[in-house]
């Protein structure tokens, strides 16, 4: 409450949250970032650390955070003191208390989840609300300078780019006759555990009392209090960013080390590719990595407080081939093949399963609705790689389940009975498990499960290395690069497709691009109820958090007001 008064001034107008100008909110947050970015790169760190409070201070930067927070996915996940923030009151008091200087820390509350493809339980934190907003706000001072001073070759967390980008490195750097022949696998022993506090607090650029308060805050388990010793607290926003920073400067090490002039590199070939904590190095044989790189890499990491796993990390050989970020990566005769991992695709068919078991009394259209974004997902993971043959394996593994699925709903009736019920015939394609619905304009539509063998294969092309998300020259390229891969995924619906391209491939709630990894809703601009017709001209294709904004937007102009510092 203590601060309302004082930011009143500066958000003119706007007294709830539903009042927000989110296109503006979006812009502010942006400009001052760019700036920080700029600053990051002319080295100017007082700079950096006068834009970073300031932008912490702002009214946009706090209800983006806010925003953040309440839309996730962990939304209704409350932390140590029980809280979520589900109504627009709850959020505006939020973005009150995060202008409040006396912020407390707050410890995490432990809880266990199972372990992917085992029975083992793993730990993880839950900030509670305020904390996770407070970490959204930093982090966005502390995104812009990461980005700026990033390894050239770290793919994961970070802006703009995946692990698409990660593999298709890996390609070019191993599929060349003269490329190198060996592969170290680096495995760092509980990476984000084991951060030393003392290095980070030193290396990372941020308000030094947040930082140690979210590092020191310790976690809380049948109430008991545990207090944190060493690594980032993992569940927390900020922590992979965190983590990055930490791990930015072994390929620095590494170029240094081991050439940086042509001909050196082109004998000794160390390059390294960095996915978060995951890693690999290529080198021109085993002795150089085994009696050099791991040591250099050893050091580089004991200085952060961390250690190599000594069973996990491996040097292997292209012809026997390694796994690495779900795909396997191996030269058969010569010649490289990326294919899915035997581990991933058993993980898949293994969530797939116990989706179908789980529903086995769901009606079908529910069970076809929660398959098909599963297979899309995954096959659209591994779309860039040589995936056609386990596509098609996959689906006769998903088909089965079903079948018996179907089987099981009707014990007495015949098999033919249960195909007709429950499978139809598409164009060349029998046995599709389908059913009558309705589509987005109302008007009757067949509901079929997506083959994962519908899906095109087509080359990724890899972000390039020095591309900077906060630098304004770069906006282009990322613009461009968004647009072709949201159009490409839009590829096999007409209707979305042709909204997106209306819209320019913004949302008209927020301003923002609707990118490929968003998630999104079509809702009428005037609803049915009040005479909206079912068109191209009233439908919008809107994030699905920023459906209720849009609602509110429509027929009043707010405006919400930041003081910005002289540039
Ligand atoms: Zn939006």
């Amino acid at each position: 409450m203590r601060s309302v008064q004082a930011d009143s001034a500066a958000t003119r107008g706007v007294n709830e949250w539903d009042e927000i100008a989110w296109p503006i909110v979006y812009l502010r947050v942006r400009r001052l970032q760019t700036r920080i970015a700029k600053a990051t790169r002319e080295q100017d760190w007082r700079r950096v650390k006068a834009l970073q409070r300031f932008l912490v201070n702002s009214f946009s930067a706090k209800v983006l955070a806010v925003k953040r927070v309440s839309e996730n996915d962990g939304k209704r996940t409350p932390g140590v003191d029980g809280e979520i923030w589900s109504t627009p009151e709850a959020k505006w008091q939020a973005i009150q208390r995060l202008g409040s200087r006396g912020l407390r820390p707050q410890p995490l509350r432990r809880v266990y989840i199972p372990k992917r493809g085992s029975d083992k339980m793993r730990p993880l934190g839950i900030p509670a609300m305020i904390i996770r907003a407070q970490q959204a706000l930093h982090l966005q001072g502390l995104e812009p300078v990461a980005e700026t001073r990033a390894d050239p070759h770290s793919y994961g967390f970070r802006r703009s780019r995946g692990t698409q980008d990660a593999i298709a490195r890996v390609f070019n750097l191993l599929a060349r006759k003269v490329s190198a022949p060996w592969i170290f696998e680096g495995d760092i022993k509980g990476c984000f555990d084991n951060f030393e506090h003392g290095w980070i607090e030193d290396h990372v650029p941020m308000n030094r009392k947040v930082l140690r308060d979210w590092l020191k805050a310790g976690y809380v388990e049948s109430g008991k209090l545990f207090p944190t010793e060493a690594g980032t607290p993992q569940g927390g926003i900020a922590s992979p960013t965190i983590a990055n920073i930490a791990l930015d400067g072994l390929e620095m090490v590494l170029t240094e080390r081991f050439g940086s002039t042509a001909t050196s590199t082109k004998r000794l070939r160390v390059r390294l590719v960095r996915y978060a904590d995951d890693f690999i190095i290529t080198g021109s044989s085993k002795e150089l990595l085994e009696v050099e790189v791991k040591p250099c890499v050893e050091a580089f990491l004991a200085e952060r407080g961390l250690q190599l796993s000594q069973e996990k990390t491996r040097i292997t050989h292209i012809s026997e081939g390694f796994d690495f970020l779900g795909q396997n990566v191996r030269k058969y005769d010569g010649k490289l093949l990326i294919k899915p991992s035997a581990k991933n695709i058993k993980a898949f068919l293994d969530s797939v399963r116990e989706t179908i078991r789980v529903n086995r009394s769901s009606k079908q259209e529910t069970l076809i609705d929660l398959l098909n974004p599963m297979i899309r997902g995954w096959a659209n993971y591994h779309r860039h790689v040589v995936a056609k043959k386990t596509y098609a394996a996959v689906d006769h593994h998903i088909w089965r389940a079903l079948w018996r699925w179907a089987r099981r709903r009707h014990p007495n009736k015949l098999p033919e009975w249960v195909r007709q019920k429950y499978f139809r015939t598409q164009g060349q394609r029998h046995w599709v498990f389908a059913t009558q619905t309705r589509g987005y304009t109302g008007e009757p539509r067949m509901l079929a499960l997506i083959a994962a063998s519908d899906t095109r294969i087509v080359r990724h092309v890899r972000v390039k290395s020095d591309a900077n998300p906060f630098d304004p020259a770069w906006d282009s390229y990322f613009e461009q690069r968004k647009g072709a891969r949201m159009l490409e995924r839009l590829q096999a619906r007409g209707f979305p497709k042709r909204l997106w391209q209306q819209q320019h491939g913004k949302c008209p709630g927020c301003g923002q691009l609707i990118d490929e990894d968003d998630r999104w809703v079509v809702q009428p601009a005037v609803p049915f109820k009040a005479g909206g017709t079912r068109s191209l001209t009233n439908l919008k294709l809107l994030h699905s958090t920023c459906r209720r904004s849009f609602r509110i937007a429509r027929g009043n102009t707010p405006v919400c007001d930041d003081r910005v510092p002289a540039p």
